[in-house]
């Protein structure tokens, strides 16, 4: 079943860490970025072999064509998942949304019960009011991940957050009076030490609103963030790999103590609630990607749209595919993903990819455990995801 993702690029200012391809506005561009959005959900169901369903033709696109009467794998042309990802999606008043996705649901020959597909909406907490969670429900989202980073206000401030530590648990309480039981949480651990950021307290208040899925991130330092340029002039000290390893394996003993479960390096659910979209790109499976700089994989090729929101849009609105441009995987390329792919998440490896002696090695080291006929790493493990990966294909020895 078909993926599909959609990025929104537009941001309010930029957060100290974020290399990501945003567009900072202080006003969003709504109408035009539904509009283009369209036209090349439009372009891609009538040029790409691929994925649609018989004359469905997305509405409100103003050259939208005929669909190819053609399929992509098992697809059957009905979506899986949706994800409006980011960049700011909540920025995108509810009635843009809606705009945006009933075509996309007729396109895709949504027919099945609403919420059999799942549709995620990364929202910052601030975006978040009672009657914007309702509207958000209205136009068919059912799974909010909400960008908490952390509970200290100081932090924030530090981040360049725009939200402060009481709107995270206001924009829960909303979600979930609004009928939303899919609420993920993002944090982001590993910083700078003078920031003297209590991890443990975050990983408890974060717990304490009882999401059903958390993301957490180790900051990394990107080229030409703010972070990257303080760090350059000695303002703040670089992430140290030491504070990384304590936080990320003190976030595994946290959550297990209530209840989460990593199915993921870095993502932890309860009763179940993994990320279907998300779990789709760790198992190797299709997507589509629109918007800027969205990428898209049939399976063999990666493709990525022009990044820059002007750009996109004027390639788009001029008829043509925005693609940046494309590779097509060699069979070692695959191999190595497929590798990496089953490492990070709790599939784990079948046991005869693993060479004996190295098997041996990981399990006595204490980094991987045999589950039946898989290999799964332990969070000892995935912190060395690359080293155990590179002695699986003989680029060095993790031991
Ligand atoms: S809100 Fe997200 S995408 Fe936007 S600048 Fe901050 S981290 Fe980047």
């Amino acid at each position: 079943m078909p993926h599909l993702y959609l990025h929104v690029p537009f941001c309010r200012r930029r957060c100290t860490y974020c290399d990501f391809s945003i567009a900072v506005r202080k006003r969003i561009p709504a109408r035009d970025y539904v509009d283009a959005v369209l036209r090349e959900s439009a372009l891609v169901l009538e040029s790409s072999p691929g994925w649609a369903n018989p004359g469905a033709v997305p509405r409100g696109s103003s050259n939208a064509t005929p669909l190819l009467n053609t399929q992509v794998g098992k697809s059957d042309g009905s979506l899986d998942t949706l994800y409006l990802g980011g960049g700011t999606p909540s920025l995108l008043p509810p009635d843009a949304i809606s705009a945006l996705l009933t075509p996309l649901r007729d396109a895709f020959h949504v027919t099945s019960s609403r919420d059999a597909v799942e549709v995620t909406l990364e929202a910052n907490p601030e975006d978040v009011k009672p009657e914007i969670a309702a509207a958000w429900r209205r136009a068919g989202i059912n799974r909010v991940s909400l960008g908490a980073q952390s509970f200290d206000d100081r932090v924030l401030k530090w981040m360049h957050r725009s939200h402060d530590a009481t709107r995270i648990g206001d924009a829960v309480r909303a979600l979930r009076a609004a009928g939303f039981d899919n609420i993920s949480l993002d944090l982001i651990f590993a910083l700078p030490a003078e920031l003297r950021r209590d991890w443990a307290r975050d990983l408890d208040l974060a717990c304490s609103l009882l999401p059903a899925h958390l993301s957490l991130y180790g900051l990394t330092v990107e080229e030409r963030t703010p972070l990257a340029r303080w760090i350059s002039r000695g303002a703040a000290a670089a992430p140290d790999d030491e504070r990384y390893a304590e936080e990320y394996l003190l976030a595994h003993l946290r959550l297990a103590a209530c209840g989460y479960r990593f199915y993921e390096v870095s993502n932890a659910e309860r009763d179940g609630h993994r990320s279907r979209h998300n779990s789709a790109y760790w198992s190797g499976r299709a997507y589509w990607g629109l918007g800027p700089a969205a990428h898209s994989y049939d399976g063999r090729v990666r493709r990525w749209n022009l990044a820059g929101w002007e750009a996109y849009r004027r390639a788009v609105v001029a008829g043509l595919p925005p693609v940046e441009a494309e590779e097509v995987l060699t069979e070692e390329q695959r191999e190595l993903e497929r590798l990496y792919l089953a490492l990070r998440t709790d599939a784990g490896l079948p046991h005869a990819a693993c060479p004996p002696d190295r098997l041996t090695a990981w399990v006595g080291e204490g980094w991987v455990e045999v589950e039946g006929e898989r290999v799964v790493c332990r969070p000892e493990g995935w912190l060395r995801l690359d080293a155990l990966v590179g002695d699986l294909t003989g680029a060095g020895r993790a031991v």
